[in-house]
């Protein structure tokens, strides 16, 4: 960070972070909706996302197998729930 972003017109960049929280807090509280009621959703096999029980296929990878297991979607809305959405996994920082 350079030190005359302090007096630069677009310090309100400090907005985006904020955002960025806000968004990160609305992703951990779909992940305690969908922890509530897992009976209504459902995982991708192809992809992981979690998906509406009522999808006949994933509208991420146009998968058609799901598991069904409220115990899959609980732990994977907590997966989904603390990962940024701009997360690049660990394997590809290498
Ligand atoms: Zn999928």
């Amino acid at each position: 960070m350079r030190i005359a972003s302090t007096s630069w017109p677009g310090a309100g960049l400090n907005r985006f972070t904020m955002a960025e929280n806000e968004s990160l807090e609305a992703r951990g509280e779909r992940a305690e909706q969908i922890k509530r009621r897992p009976e209504l959703y459902k995982v991708c096999e192809g992809c992981e996302s979690i998906v509406v029980a009522e999808a006949a296929t994933c509208p991420n990878c146009h998968g058609y197998r799901f598991d069904f297991s409220s115990v899959r979607v609980r732990s994977q809305a907590d997966i989904l729930g603390k990962r940024l959405p701009t997360s690049v996994p660990p394997s590809e920082l290498m």
